[in-house]
């Protein structure tokens, strides 16, 4: 039996969790789970796979939920003047795996406490990644943690890197749907409703606003490259609009491995929950007896300009990727606020990398500062066009 917490339970990666769980009783645990806001779905959670630690963020709702469940033996953790609820459920003994399923860079202090002891990181928070690759990998090295992609390219490509080694690889190969607009030329004027309408995927709000601007492939982009130690040259991004290849890798022979399996987030998710091993999921198993189309073609690169940032950040290193990261999530709050244009996304995002300078990021505090330095001079963009 495997210990497991979940960070994010609620969400959408969270309960697609939660159905693995249902699915292996024999096999997963559930220790630990947390939270945003949503108590009252924490609390069902609660009853139902009875934790030992739980938390939520939003403290009125902490309140709530503790007196929800006094009486319980579940022990609530929360923030104190020395410590922090998410770290340390991250932290807790006799946990062999985390489950980062929560959004935003909000996620980082978890994944980082994970690996400082040592755990499995079954990584869904890109932005952690994002902000705080180069240090993440160091702190897996240094106390014995690793990280597990759940991002459905990440983990097709962690499963191809098997065919062969390092030093063999050519590129890899990110597939991306294209978004809701693919085919859509002018978006100035799209409304939130249209951008949250995902084709292939049923997601949170925050992926599925990247997902149309595709700043979701550029931070994808560069997780790829911190987790797989590849240089931006050897990343490049093709639009497969069936979401059913979920990504390859090319090798100095010219052989391309991929992974195929019905869009379904399941499949990744199992795979890091029960890592190495493999077991039945029938959800996500393609019907080869009928004819299946695939299709490929290269990115619209002026379109996309989060793309470019994206190997901008990548290529500037230190603290531009972190920058870009901060700058999206205050852009696309504010979008989906109704406070700026889809198209402005972008552009804040441009503009407050601009305005900071490129710097070294040598440790956690370091990234801390840069995200908050970038989402204040991201918000004052906001402002000035709202
Ligand atoms: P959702 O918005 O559906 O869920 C987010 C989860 O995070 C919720 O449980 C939310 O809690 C919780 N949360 C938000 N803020 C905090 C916080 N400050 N502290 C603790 N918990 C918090 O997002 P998704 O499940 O779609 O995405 C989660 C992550 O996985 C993102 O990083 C996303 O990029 C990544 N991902 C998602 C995919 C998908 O298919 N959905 C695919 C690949 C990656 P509450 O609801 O209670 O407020
Ligand atoms: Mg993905």
């Amino acid at each position: 039996m495997r210990n497991i917490v979940i960070l994010g339970s609620t969400g959408s990666i969270g309960k697609n969790a939660l159905d693995i769980v249902d699915r292996n009783p024999d096999k997963l645990k559930v220790v630990g789970l947390a939270a945003g806001s949503n108590h009252e779905e924490l609390a069902r959670q609660v009853e139902k796979y009875r934790p030992t630690h739980v938390t939520l963020s939003d403290k009125t709702r902490l309140s709530t939920l503790k007196s929800t469940l006094s009486g319980s033996s579940v022990t609530v953790l929360e923030d104190t003047g020395f410590s922090n609820a998410l770290e340390e459920i991250s932290a807790l003994p006799d946990t062999e795996v985390v489950l980062n399923a929560i959004v935003g860079v909000a996620g980082l202090r978890a994944t980082a406490s994970a690996l400082v002891t040592g755990k499995i990181v079954a990584l869904a928070n890109k932005e952690s990644m994002v902000a705080g690759g180069p240090i993440l990998n160091a702190l897996a090295e240094e106390h014995g943690g690793k990280i597990i992609p759940v991002d459905s390219e990440h983990s097709a490509i962690f499963q191809c890197l098997q065919a062969g080694k390092h030093d063999e690889i050519k590129r890899l190969v990110l597939t991306g749907s294209g978004g809701p607009f693919l085919d859509r030329v002018n978006l100035d004027d799209v409304p939130v409703s249209e951008a949250l309408k995902h084709p292939n995927w049923n997601m949170g709000p925050k992926i599925t606003i990247d997902s149309a601007t595709m700043m979701n492939k550029g931070l994808e982009i560069i997780e790829a490259a911190y987790l797989f130690d590849l240089p931006a040259e050897k990343i490049s991004v093709v639009i497969h609009p069936q979401s059913i290849v979920h990504s390859m890798v090319e090798f100095v022979d010219g052989a391309i491995i991929a992974q195929l399996s019905k869009p379904d987030m399941r499949l990744p998710i199992q795979n890091a929950l029960l890592y190495p091993d493999r077991m039945p999921l029938d959800v996500c198993n393609l019907d080869l007896t009928e004819a299946i189309s695939l299709e490929f073609r290269p990115p619209d690169m002026d379109k996309y300009i989060s793309l470019k940032l994206a190997y901008r950040a990548l290529n500037e290193g230190g603290i531009s990727p972190t920058v870009l990261n901060a700058a999206n999530e205050v852009a696309v709050k504010a979008f989906l606020d109704g406070r700026i244009k889809f198209t402005q996304i972008c552009e804040i995002i441009r503009r407050t990398m601009d305005d900071l300078e490129t710097g070294d990021i040598p440790d956690l505090n370091d990234v801390y500062r840069a995200n908050m330095w970038a989402a204040d001079v991201a918000e004052d963009f906001v402002y000035s066009y709202a």
